[in-house]
C-alpha cells in the first residue's frame, strides 16, 4: 500500500519510488493519473486499473498473481490508499489468503489538515466524506455530537458551504479549520468557528480544489448563549418540526429538552405572528 503526494511531487518518498520501480505490477485507480506520476519519476512498471467499479473482477486476478509470487504495489490517485479511496477489500482479501501486506507511508490529507488545524490531536476521529443527502448526513452526524474528539472530514470546494452549515447546525458552536489545497501553490488554512466559517463561505465565491474540515471537540466555553439558542432554533424550524428542532438544538446545550421545547414553541408562535 504505497502513499503518493497530495499535490506537491516533492512529497514522494524515496521508498515509494523504489517500491513502485521494483513491483511487478502497479494497481492504481486511474492509469492516466498514475501514469503522469510514474513518468515524472522515470518508473516503467506496468499498471492495471483497480477501483470500486472493477474491483470484484480484478481482485481475484491480483490475489492469484500474488499467490504466484508477484508483488503488487497499490496506489490511489493521491495520498494514502484506503483512506476514502479503494484498497480496503484488497487488503482484507490478502489477510484472508495469508498474503503479506506492507505499508509504504507518506502523504495523506487527513494528517496534513489535522496538524495545521491548531485543534487538539490527542483524540481524533476520521469521518471522511459525509453523505450528500440531507437525511443520511443528519444520521451520520447525530452520533458524533457528544464525542469528545477532534473530527476530520473530507470535502470538495463546491459542497463546502452546505457541509459547514450542516456541521454548524448539528454539532453546535465549535472551533473549526478549513485546510484547502494542502502542499499546493494556493495552500490556505482558515481557522474560526463552525458558524463564522459557515457564514463566510456562504457569502464567498465557491472555493476551488480539495479541502479538509477539522472540527474541535465540544468544550464548556462552546455552551450556547440564549441568543445562539434562539438563532439555532429559528434555523432548525425552517426545515424541522418543533419536536425535531428542539431535540436537535437541545443536544448542544446543557439545558433540559423540555426548556428548549418550550422556547421553540414560543419562537414558532412569535414567528408565525410576524407573518
Ligand atoms: N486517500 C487520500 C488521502 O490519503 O488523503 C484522500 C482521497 S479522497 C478521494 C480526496 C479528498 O481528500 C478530497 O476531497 C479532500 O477532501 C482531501 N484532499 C486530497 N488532497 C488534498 C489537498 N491537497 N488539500 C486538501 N485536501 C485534500
Amino acid at each position: 500500500m504505497v502513499a503518493t503526494p497530495i499535490g506537491n511531487l516533492m512529497d514522494m518518498t524515496f521508498r515509494a519510488v523504489d517500491v513502485l520501480r521494483q513491483a511487478d505490477l502497479i494497481a492504481c485507480e486511474d492509469t492516466r493519473v498514475t501514469g503522469k506520476l510514474l513518468k515524472h519519476f522515470g518508473i516503467k512498471t506496468p499498471m492495471i486499473s483497480y477501483n470500486d467499479h472493477n474491483g470484484p473482477k480484478i481482485r481475484p486476478r491480483l490475489i492469484s498473481d500474488m499467490q504466484a509470487g508477484k508483488s503488487i504495489a497499490v496506489v490511489s490517485d493521491a495520498g494514502t490508499p484506503l483512506i476514502s479511496d479503494p484498497g480496503f477489500k484488497l487488503v482484507s482479501a490478502c489477510a484472508d489468503e495469508g498474503l503479506k501486506v506492507v505499508p509504504i507511508p507518506g502523504a495523506s490529507a487527513f494528517l496534513a489538515g489535522l496538524v495545521v488545524s491548531a485543534l487538539p490531536t490527542d483524540k481524533v476521529l476520521f469521518i471522511g466524506f459525509l453523505p450528500s443527502k440531507q437525511k443520511a448526513r443528519q444520521d451520520t452526524l447525530k452520533p458524533l455530537v457528544g464525542i469528545d474528539a477532534t473530527l476530520v472530514f473530507y470535502e470538495s470546494g463546491p459542497r463546502l458551504a452546505t457541509t459547514l452549515a450542516a456541521l454548524s447546525l448539528q454539532l453546535g458552536e465549535r472551533s473549526a479549520t478549513v485546510a484547502r489545497e494542502l502542499t499546493k501553490l494556493y495552500e490556505e488554512v482558515t481557522r474560526g468557528t463552525l458558524s463564522n466559517l459557515s457564514e463566510s463561505y456562504e457569502k464567498a465565491e465557491q472555493p476551488k480544489g480539495e479541502l479538509v474540515i477539522v472540527v474541535g471537540p465540544p468544550t464548556e466555553s462552546d455552551e450556547m448563549s440564549p441568543k445562539d439558542i434562539d438563532e439555532a432554533l429559528l434555523e432548525a424550524l425552517k426545515t424541522m418540526t418543533v419536536r425535531d428542532a428542539s431535540a436537535t438544538v437541545a443536544i448542544h446545550t446543557r439545558r433540559t429538552k423540555r426548556s428548549i421545547y418550550a422556547r421553540a414553541l414560543e419562537l414558532k408562535a412569535t414567528h408565525s405572528n410576524d407573518h
